[in-house]
């Protein structure tokens, strides 16, 4: 099939579509077409941290990696929580020109984990979620009272699930994580608030996280491209560069993400891009790495299936448009084609260049990619970049 756009819209698609004059054309051949790809988990650092990302690089990174838009947590420097925020973070990605950026805005104020904030103006600012990413809200009772009046929002809830105690005690037990999405869980299930786990680690919570999907709880789930790929194990051998929460896990424990991902316990692949201008903090650059990780972790997952974590459920989940290329739908667009390739930190448009897969061969790559008709990136370069 060829795509026909115009003015930003898929406007015809079909057999051997003729270019008109002044048309451009992209050759996709031996590469798939898909809608854009939405990262529902990366971390842009501004305000407050420029030197490990900016939203401009943040943007850049996700154009390189295949990805037609982000959403951005909201750990920034002060935390996302107030409307003049949530519009300044929206200006920023408008003047970039890359990639479309939805903010999460915090749960509570500063993600102190306490007081709530203004989710109907929040909302209203432009914020497709809510998170207190990074951070566990210990009390299950501001979780709750929380959740209910954030669903009167209409936007999504996603909860960053590791029990603090618990960790502090053993940094690796996976109690942390199953106790955290158990609780979270049953405050769903109570509330009937759409809910939204972040990176789902371990193979207890993966249980419950099915257990809950079977009796109906309206929850979804995230697995990000080191929790499918890496162990424990490795980690030993990758020093520094295996730092991150939650931690990498066991065999078993990737085993049983792997297998959530082909029997619909997963719902979405969210990357969870973490830059660092360091290489001792936890968390890592994962925007221009994950679609090759997520097929290295997985070559056996159908093309369709593939599309749907990456397009079709992140684009419902956060109830933002995408997810289709019907006539009619915005021109996003991400071709990708299934050719091997070796990471090279220093090649990345992110400043972030700490990466547990440097020197790894991916056996895919997006190729190009379109936001709103226009292609931003074209044969592994970002457009207009060398210019800024
Ligand atoms: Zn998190």
């Amino acid at each position: 099939m060829d795509i026909r756009i115009r003015d930003g819209i898929v406007c015809e698609v079909g057999e051997l579509l003729r270019p008109e004059d002044s048309e451009d054309v992209i050759d996709a051949r031996n590469a798939y077409v898909a809608p854009g790809f939405i990262d529902m988990h990366v971390h842009l650092r501004e305000p407050g941290n420029p030197e490990k990302e900016t939203i401009a690089t943040g943007c850049a990174a996700a154009v390189a990696g295949g990805f037609t838009a982000v959403g951005a947590m909201p750990n920034t420097h002060p935390a996302l929580d107030t409307p003049e925020m949530v519009r300044w973070v929206i200006e920023a990605a408008a003047a970039a020109g890359l990639a479309r950026v939805y903010p999460i805005a915090a749960i509570t104020h500063g993600r102190q984990g306490k007081e709530p904030v203004d989710y109907a103006g929040l909302a209203g600012a432009g914020a497709v979620a809510f998170s207190d990413d990074g951070s566990t809200i210990e009390s299950a009772i501001v979780q709750t009272s929380a959740a209910l009046r954030a669903g009167k929002s209409g936007r999504a809830f996603i909860t960053h699930c590791e029990n603090a105690a618990i960790k502090q005690r053993d940094e690796f037990d996976p109690a942390a994580e199953a106790s955290a999405v158990v609780r979270d869980i049953a405050i769903a299930r109570a509330t009937s608030v759409p809910w939204h786990i972040a990176h789902v680690s371990t193979h207890a919570a993966l249980e419950a996280i099915a257990s809950a999907k079977h009796a109906r709880v309206a929850c979804t789930a995230e697995a990000t491209p080191h929790h499918l790929v890496f162990t424990r194990m490795d980690a030993e051998g990758l020093g520094a560069a295996a730092k991150v929460h939650p931690p990498l896990r066991s065999a078993d424990d990737v085993a049983a993400l792997r297998k959530a991902v082909r029997n619909g316990t997963i719902d979405a692949f969210a990357s969870d891009h973490a830059p660092h201008a360091d290489t001792t903090s936890p968390g890592f650059s994962g925007l221009e790495i994950a679609i090759g990780a997520y097929a290295l972790a997985l070559p056996d997952l159908p093309l369709r299936r593939y599309v749907e974590m990456l397009s079709c459920n992140p684009a419902r989940i956060l109830g933002v448009p995408g997810g289709t290329l019907v006539v009619g739908s915005p021109a996003d667009v991400t071709i990708f084609a299934d050719r091997d390739w070796v990471v090279d930190p220093k090649e990345f448009y992110s400043k972030g260049k700490c990466t547990p897969f440097a020197g790894m061969t991916l056996p895919r790559r997006a190729i190009a990619t379109i936001v709103a008709g226009s292609a931003v990136m074209q044969n592994y370069r970002v457009a207009a970049w060398s210019t800024r």
